[in-house]
């Protein structure tokens, strides 16, 4: 065998399980993709992870993480996995180069933004039309943007957006937010901030870039036009599935089902992080499974090493 334990995904979810894997002594490897980190490395003001009582971005927590992975020797592939062998002791992860032999794997693929799925936003993604505020915040320094949603990503990012605009629209399709009372406190106080209730957008305009939004108010029967010139969406995340999707128990929204010690039905495999059915989708919850997912398989390689 290659390694004990291949980790896919990482995000705070595969590094937390690297950490935990390879310092409990098995041979561990984690395949990446994209940049290591995930989703959080997105996001500036990371307040929320205990323990890190002053600014830190996401960036930082995992430049932390990938330390401690590497102290205790997890190794890293920078690939995407392309197939996975789930069945039986021998798995088998294959990427566009390689392929692995393994005894268990702990899927943490994460989740990517959902789309409003509405005409102009494919053609102005990029043009105005972005995901991450992080990432392109800055570019609209005193410029007019909407932020789309109502959840606790919405607002986080719509509040660190008035660091740079004018004003910052968010546009909800409810007449009450999602997030978290004291971030909704801090949004509603914000005077950068104006909230559009009740409102879907049906379509983003421009020629070149984001120029307006067509809003409908569902309760006026309304529909108007807002001139913007940025739109950052978050409606929702979509889970990171295609690889397991027919073999292992998922939820209506596509979310791998998983009893407490994260295993999946499949022997040996487990699931981490916000691929996972789960309540809350954050760094510590996504830590924390990472953490049972390489306890549980480092458990299920000892009871079952006759077999490898
Ligand atoms: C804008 C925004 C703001 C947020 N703010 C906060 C916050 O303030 N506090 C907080 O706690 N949480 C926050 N979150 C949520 C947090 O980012 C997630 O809960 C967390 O990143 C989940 O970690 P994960 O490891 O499960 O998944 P992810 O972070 O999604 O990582 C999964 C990784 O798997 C990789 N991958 C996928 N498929 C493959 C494959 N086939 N082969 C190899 N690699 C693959 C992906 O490239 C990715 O790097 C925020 C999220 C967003 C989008």
């Amino acid at each position: 065998m290659d390694y004990d334990v291949a980790i896919i995904g990482g995000g705070p979810a595969g590094l937390s399980a690297a950490i935990y894997a390879a310092r409990g002594g098995l041979k561990t490897v984690v395949f990446e993709k994209g940049l290591i980190g995930g989703q959080i490395v997105l996001t500036a003001d990371l307040e929320n992870y205990p323990g890190f009582e002053e600014n830190m971005s996401g960036f930082d927590l995992i430049d932390k993480m990938k330390k401690q992975a590497d102290k205790f020797n997890a190794h890293f592939i920078e690939e995407s996995v392309t197939a996975v062998g789930l069945e039986g002791f021998c798995k088998i992860i294959e990427t566009s180069n390689n392929t692995y032999r393994v005894k268990s794997v702990i899927i943490a693929t994460g989740a990517h933004p959902r789309k409003l799925a509405v005409p102009g936003e494919e053609r102005l993604t990029g043009r105005g039309v972005s995901y991450c505020a992080t990432c392109d915040g800055a570019l609209y320094r005193d410029k007019i943007v909407a932020v789309v949603g109502g959840g606790d990503s919405a607002i986080e990012e719509a509040l660190f957006l008035t660091r740079f605009t004018k004003k910052v629209y968010i546009i909800h399709r409810r007449d009450e937010l999602r997030a978290v009372k004291i971030v909704q406190e801090r949004a509603l106080k914000n005077p950068k901030i104006e909230i559009v209730w009740d409102s879907i957008v049906q379509e983003i305009l421009g020629e070149k870039f984001v120029e307006s939004l067509l809003l409908y108010n569902k309760k006026t029967k309304e529909a108007t036009f807002l001139n913007v010139n940025g739109a950052f969406i978050y409606v929702g995340i979509i889970p990171n599935n295609d690889l397991v999707e027919s073999r292992v128990d998922l939820d209506r929204q596509g979310f791998i089902k998983t009893d407490m010690a994260m295993h999946t039905k499949i022997p040996g495999i487990y699931a981490a992080g916000d691929i996972v059915h789960k309540v809350l989708r954050q760094v510590v919850t996504a830590a924390s499974d990472g953490a049972t997912a390489a306890f549980s398989a480092e458990k299920w390689i000892s009871e079952n090493k006759e077999n490898f």
